[in-house]
């Protein structure tokens, strides 16, 4: 069976989602404090005294997400790994029965985990420092100008919580220069390592069978960094660049065959190939056997499964912006739009036939 990093896809949102509701408590906790006694003359007093609540509330919440996201990482990171070693397992099954029996390397894993957690580190700092600044400044505005009334003091601090709502918490840039907001940057990074995990097992078991080619299969939804890979065979490991070999027909004796190879997979991975939400896989290339498989029939274009990641990002927009509503009705509204967008991606999915990620919108248990 071959290995592809979306067959740990569904892991990250276990990850993900975790990191998602301690966004939209975060953002309730800030926008709960400012809003309470917000018609008060005393109010901008109040929420200064108060300031230490909020921080104690804010640290307790994020206390909770390393402690449960540091397992489910670890767990999640194990899971991939395990689900790459048994789809080698799979493949080499009746090439190679007793190779495929060697256990899985837990060394891995726990390596792969810790960096994971280190990556996702950062996070919870900014999570406390974003949500004082936000609640910080609205306070400030209101003691610079004592003379203003509550009308004014609402609308300063309706207009802060939905630009913090709108971003979320922000500032996470990944390698391409690319920002992300937190929820997002954490459901990258997971997806990313658990894809590496997959593909690390898998390829790792394949070289304790002695397997040294490998190809690269056709996806029905292009990416296209992978497009110049389609199809290709590449060096499980070893150098960079094209070449023609001379290899051993897998299953004819003294038989010799002639295989284009394209690059080997550490270089066609460093080049994007098995990127998160990669579609394409890596099997094993016997010489003289493998056959180059037909192209899976197309679910979607391109197109079409980045606008589902279009609408999904504005699920999760909406979702932030009800957490941060000082009133039922702004609520009610930003509920309305989270149907709104939901019931598109309904639409678009029951068009394209794409699966559904219902697990990037939903905020999991706290619905
Ligand atoms: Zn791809």
């Amino acid at each position: 069976m071959p290995v592809s990093p979306d067959m740990a896809e569904d892991l990250a949102t276990a990850v993900a989602s975790l990191y998602e509701q301690a966004e939209l408590a975060v953002i309730e906790r800030v926008s709960t404090a400012l809003a309470q006694g917000l018609d008060s003359p005393l109010w901008a007093e109040l929420k200064l005294i108060q300031i230490g609540h909020l921080r104690t509330a804010i640290e307790a919440i994020i206390t909770a997400l390393q402690s449960t996201a540091s397992g489910a990482i670890h767990q999640a990171v194990a899971e991939a790994y395990q689900r790459g070693a048994q789809a080698a397992v799979v493949e080499l099954g009746a090439l190679a029965p007793t190779v495929a029996a060697v256990p899985a390397g837990t060394h891995a894993v726990d390596r792969l985990a810790a960096a994971l957690v280190q990556e996702t580190g950062p996070v919870h700092q900014r999570m406390l420092r974003q949500s004082m600044d936000v609640y910080r400044t609205v306070v400030a505005e209101a003691v610079s100008a004592p003379q203003l009334g509550a009308t004014t003091r609402r609308q300063a601090a309706e207009r802060a919580l939905t630009r913090f709502a709108d971003r979320g918490v922000t500032g996470f840039v990944d390698q391409a220069g690319r920002a992300w907001n937190m929820t997002s940057y954490v459901e990258m990074a997971t997806r990313s390592a658990l894809g590496r995990a997959a593909v690390d097992a898998h390829t790792e078991r394949l070289g304790a069978a002695g397997i040294d080619l490998v190809v690269v299969s056709d996806a029905p939804e292009e990416c296209p960094r992978c497009k110049p890979w389609e199809g290709k065979v590449l060096r499980r490991e070893g150098p960079a660049g094209a070449d023609t070999v001379e290899v051993e027909h897998a299953t004819e004796d003294d038989e010799m065959v002639s295989v284009r190879v394209a690059g080997s997979l550490p270089e066609a991975r460093a080049a994007g190939l098995m990127h998160p939400n990669c579609r394409h896989s890596v099997s094993v290339y016997l010489p003289g056997v493998t056959k180059p498989r037909p192209k899976p029939e197309s679910r979607a274009s391109y197109e079409q499964t980045q606008k589902q990641r279009y609408l999904e990002r504005q699920v999760r927009a909406w979702k932030r912006r009800a957490a941060a509503a000082t009133d039922d009705e702004a609520k009610k509204k930003a509920n309305a739009r989270v149907r709104a967008y939901q019931g598109r991606i309904r639409e678009l999915v029951a068009e394209t036939d794409l699966p559904r990620k219902s697990h990037r919108e939903q905020i999991g248990a706290a619905r």
